[in-house]
């Protein structure tokens, strides 16, 4: 049978991907094979189709318990046979372990999925002895090295293992991660330096790179999303803190997301994981541990909130974009401060390690504030060519369709450079940068620094040029941080080489995204003071609601309430998409209501000719929001109130509060589910005519002393207004 015959019947597939069939071939000759393919490329085929058709087993070494069922349970799918792949590892019991033995002895199973951690027992090498084993695949191989982004130290002991068993057995290694540091290490650490490499090219044509200084990035974040209304996107958080805050934020603002990391327990993960594939939700904001395996062809967006460790990472990640060759935005944000961050963490490590890990920092240092094409640099960094201007892919990023500004920056180089020199190697960036400024404190008083000749000299420029500088000068290698001394910089044989010898040195400045900012803050201070911004707006908006009211036959309280009408004449919505941004807006309430409301807006941002805010605010968190994210998703899956109120430790007083808060600020919730279960049909159609017809402001307290002595629990009247609320206000 030829290869594409056995492709076709035991995996149904047509054709093979790229460099399958020869790898394949390789493999089944019995030389060690090298295979380089991006995640996606269809690296598990190369060693599954070889082992179905070798005699013996095929031994296949990967570094996730989780994943190693998953493979198990693809490969049976596909054989129908539950012998013709076993995973060994410490999830199982003795008797599953004696089972999975039994198979092998009987020469009935082809793949068998191991832990390195296993393989390492002296036990598992005896009963390998006995058996034939067609070859050994090393998968995520990157792991052997502490070059890779997921070191594991166990790894690096797997060649003496296959030694152990028999020297003979052709090895073959599987990684995501290219660069050529990685592929040197795991190829002598397995002894497999003739082995056929197979190397794809790492290039992704359609996904889009994009870095963006790290300014407001909620604010950022919420508009990009919006801009990509029911697209799915994952937005990957360093810190499980953050990736809660954010997905918290995210559905305060009306976005559907949920959360992932490794603090939550098996079934919320799943459940969670679960309800993005199947597209219930849009976004996951989650921290790396999302991912591993995901094979969603359709995520539209990878947004990095956090710089990430590595590039291997940043670009393994970014990779589970665009999977169906569609449309795929790479975007991370930005800010040295996050870098500084990660180094600080490294400090309690082995100095090795740390050496490692700021090299690995460096790199993404330098992707970020590179002007070159982000492409042409990533795939450089993979080792590989890219043509910047006829390549696949070519104009598929920020610095390759929008460059940003530079200038001749040899002067405030040298000023620098020599700067270090003159204070003797001894001083970190921030110092630096205060001398250059001028600033006279009791520290630089204290040192007589403000007798450097520079002192003072870069006044003209802001801190943060002079930050740009200083970075752009390290990535340039002129300057170095000293790892011993954490951050001090010193100056390389180059830096003294400029100083001797100066030259062109092109600064690349940031787009000025901060004007921007600037704008915003505004906004939120003026709306924290509390005021009403434009008291003439607000009086007309107020007219208006009234008239709006009676036209509808609902009250006014449930039209528009008056938190919402303040922030209206702050912010002037003119469309009805602004107004959802509204505080106590939702969709509903925006379209049902709001037409006549942004046309008078309209209408008076334009004779008074009002500037408005050109930015959209943050509908901030309110109190005790993951309780109110809780209740929304309990309440769409028809959880009785008593059962979330004890999983939250809540009175059923409580989570009548925290419901008629998120009902109040404009999100609608559906509770007839338990409303009509608990309240009789006349009870629910008094009380709802009630609020519709004769309550004047909507107060519970009112209705309260209106129902005084009848035969109403304050539950009800609660529920019933909260159902009111939501179907006629929101
Ligand atoms: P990798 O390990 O390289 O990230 P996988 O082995 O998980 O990638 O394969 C990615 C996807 O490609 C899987 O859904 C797999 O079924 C599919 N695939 C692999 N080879 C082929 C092929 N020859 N034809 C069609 N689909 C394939
Ligand atoms: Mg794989």
């Amino acid at each position: 049978m030829d290869l594409k015959s056995a492709l076709k019947k035991y995996f149904g597939f047509n054709s093979f991907k790229g460099e399958q069939e020869a790898i394949i071939q390789s493999v089944l000759d019995g030389k060690d094979t090298f295979v380089i393919m991006p995640t996606g490329g269809g690296k598990s085929l190369c060693y599954q189709l070889p082992a179905l058709l070798l005699e013996g087993t095929a031994i296949i070494i990967s570094p996730l318990i989780a994943l190693m069922k998953n493979q198990v349970d693809s490969i049976r799918g596909y054989s129908e046979q539950d012998h013709v792949a076993h995973f060994l590892n410490s999830s199982l019991n003795k008797a599953e372990q004696e089972r999975v033995k039994s198979d092998l002895s009987a020469a009935k199973t082809k793949l068998l999925y191991v832990a390195p951690e296993t393989l390492t027992k002296e036990e598992t090498i005896a009963f390998f002895k006995a058996i034939k084993i067609s070859f050994v695949a090393v998968d995520e191989a990157h792991c052997i090295s502490e070059w890779g982004h997921d070191f594991r130290p166990e790894y690096r002991r797997i060649k003496q293992m296959i030694k152990g068993i028999d020297s003979e057995i052709p090895i073959m290694a599987l990684t995501a991660t290219a660069t050529p540091k990685v592929q040197g290490d795991i190829q002598k650490n397995l002894g497999m330096n003739d082995a056929d490499v197979y190397k794809a090219s790492f290039n992704r044509p359609n996904l889009f790179y994009e870095v963006r200084p790290k300014v407001d990035p909620i604010k950022q974040l919420i508009r990009f999303i919006k801009e990509r209304e029911g697209k799915s996107g994952i937005i990957y958080c360093l810190s499980r803190k953050k990736v809660e805050e954010i997905a918290e934020t995210l559905v305060v603002n009306g976005i559907k997301a949920l959360p992932y990391h490794a603090g939550f327990d098996a079934a919320t993960r799943a459940r969670n994981q679960d309800m993005f594939l199947n597209e219930d939700v849009d976004v996951i904001v989650a921290t790396i541990a999302f991912g591993m395996g995901i094979d969603k062809p359709d995520v539209r967006f990878v947004i990095h909130n956090d710089m990430p460790k590595s590039l291997e990472g940043y670009y393994q990640e970014t990779g589970r974009g665009g999977r169906d060759g569609g449309e795929g935005h790479c975007l991370a944000f930005y800010d040295y401060k996050d870098i500084e961050k990660l180094e600080k963490f490294m400090q309690g490590k082995p100095v090795a390690e740390q050496e490692v890990g700021r090299q690995l920092l460096e790199e993404v240092v330098a992707y970020a504030e590179t002007a070159v094409s982000r492409r042409k640099f990533l795939l450089h960094y993979f080792g590989e060519e890219f043509d910047e201007e006829n390549g696949d892919g070519a104009k598929m990023d920020d610095n390759a369709i929008n460059p940003r500004p530079r200038e001749e920056g040899m002067n405030d180089v040298l000023l620098v450079l020599k700067m270090v020199d003159e204070i003797k190697q001894t001083a970190k960036a921030k110092y630096l940068i205060k001398i250059l400024l001028g600033k006279k404190d009791s520290e630089v008083q204290s040192y007589n620094h403000h007798n450097l000749s520079g002192f003072g000299k870069g006044k003209a420029k802001s801190d943060k040029y002079w930050m740009a500088v200083i970075r752009q000068v390290t990535v340039s290698k002129l300057l170095r941080k000293d790892i011993e001394s954490y951050g001090v910089l010193k100056l390389t044989d180059e830096g003294h080489a400029f100083i001797e010898n100066p030259r062109s040195f092109i600064i690349v400045l940031d787009h000025d995204y901060e004007a921007r900012a600037e704008d915003d803050s505004i906004i939120l201070n003026a709306k924290a003071s509390g005021g009403v911004a434009d008291e003439t707006l607000y009086k007309l908006l107020k007219e208006l609601t009234r008239e709006i009211a009676k036209e509808k036959g609902v009250p006014p309280f449930a039209v528009f309430q008056e938190p919402s009408l303040m922030d209206m004449a702050l912010q002037y919505p003119i469309t009805i998409e602004e107004l959802t941004n509204i505080q106590g807006v939702g969709h509903g309430k925006a379209s049902k209501y709001g037409e006549h409301i942004v046309a008078l807006i309209a209408e008076y941002v334009e004779e008074n000719e009002i500037e408005r805010p050109q930015d959209i605010v943050v509908k901030s968190v309110v109190n005790k929001s993951g309780t109110k994210v809780y209740i929304i998703q309990s309440i769409d899956r028809k959880r009785p109130l008593a059962d979330i109120a004890r999983a939250k430790g809540l009175t059923m007083e409580d989570v009548l509060s925290e419901i008629e808060g998120i009902v109040d600020s404009g999100t609608r919730v559906n509770l007839d589910y338990y409303i009509n279960e608990n309240i009789d049909e006349d009870k629910q159609d008094e009380l709802f005519d009630y609020f519709q017809e004769d309550s004047e402001t909507g107060s519970i307290e009112e209705a309260l002393k209106e129902f005084e002595g009848d035969d109403y629990t304050e539950e009800e009247i609660r529920l019933m207004r909260i159902k009111f609320m939501s179907e006629m206000a929101n």
